[in-house]
């Protein structure tokens, strides 16, 4: 089964639509996202649109604040001071990578944990950690939905982790952990790969590597989620050899069309639940 992630983020994206008209007629107002986006590098400028179109077309409040590459770093973080003391801002996205004279920790240790939508500040990566309520990172969230699509049932599932990077594979082992699965996390140090692969009802595989995952990596019935973006001179490709690993697996991500979409759409779900949290 090909795992269609445009379709199932464009349900999430209907129900978020009729979640927030209903919070709209109980609070008289609706969620606001905030991105600020720095420099003019193509790959952001594209991903901030794609954000602000499906912001917009689930009914958020949704603004994006450009500046120069050049800008001060004090002025960005003046910026996000002031967005955390806005009650029409629910969340606040800082789109990464940001030039090299601005400190990534420290913007993102700035914004308000309650208002951090991307679930990078210390105090949320804790709290997902400690399995309290928290900002999840919204590619991590995209798969644990997709997963839970196929298999509803996690309880005892063997699962293996391609990356151990903090933006993915970190998180997506705390929300598999948190479903009872057991956990192996793999790097670029693990010795054999195959073999650990091999042993897994679920994959996810967050590496960069194109194609890494083959189709003999793979045991019968195993779930695949592909995370991976990579260009290629065959075009964009994922961390999985689609091809082989699809006569394998019971059910696989495509790329793209299937983690991507869902980054979004989790994004906007984050962006409403701040704004729930905000309210009690
Ligand atoms: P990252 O920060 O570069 O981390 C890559 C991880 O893969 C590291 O933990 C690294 O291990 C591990 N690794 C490298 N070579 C390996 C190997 N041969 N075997 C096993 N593990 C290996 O990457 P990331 O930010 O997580 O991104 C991963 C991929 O996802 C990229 O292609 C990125 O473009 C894509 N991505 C997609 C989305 C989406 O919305 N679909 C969102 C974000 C990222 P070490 O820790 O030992 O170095």
């Amino acid at each position: 089964m090909i795992i269609d992630g445009k379709k199932i983020a464009s349900e999430l994206r209907e129900e978020l639509k009729q979640e927030v008209l209903k919070l709209r007629e109980k609070y008289n107002k609706v969620p606001g996202l905030t991105v600020i986006l720095i420099g003019d590098m193509a790959p952001s400028q594209i991903y901030v649109r794609n954000k602000e179109k499906s912001a917009i077309e689930v009914g958020l409040k949704s603004e994006v604040l450009r500046y120069k590459e050049t800008i001060d770093e004090k002025i960005i973080l003046d910026k996000i001071k002031e967005l955390n003391k806005d009650d029409d801002v629910s969340g606040i996205l800082v789109q990464l990578p940001l030039p090299k004279h601005i400190n990534k920790q420290k913007v993102i240790e700035t914004i308000l944990p309650s208002k951090d939508v991307d679930g990078f500040h210390p105090m949320n990566v804790g709290n997902l950690s400690s399995g309290y309520e928290s900002s999840i990172p919204c590619t991590p969230l995209g798969c644990y939905l997709l997963i839970k699509k196929i298999e509803p049932n996690l309880n005892g599932k063997k699962a293996v982790i391609v990356g151990r990077s903090n933006l993915n594979g970190k998180p997506m082992t705390q929300l598999l952990l948190k479903e009872n699965c057991t956990v192996t996390i793999t790097h670029s140090k693990t010795k054999n790969l195959k073999a650990e692969c091999l042993e897994a009802d679920i994959i996810v595989a967050a590496v960069g590597i194109p194609e890494l995952v083959k189709g003999d990596w793979v045991k019968k019935d195993a779930i695949i989620i592909d995370v991976g973006i990579n260009k290629t001179n065959k075009g964009i490709v994922g961390d999985v050899a689609f091809k082989e690993v699809s006569k394998v697996a019971k059910a696989l991500t495509p790329v793209p069309g299937g983690v991507g979409p869902m980054t979004i759409a989790c994004l906007l779900k984050n962006t409403v639940e701040c704004f729930k949290r905000s309210q009690k």
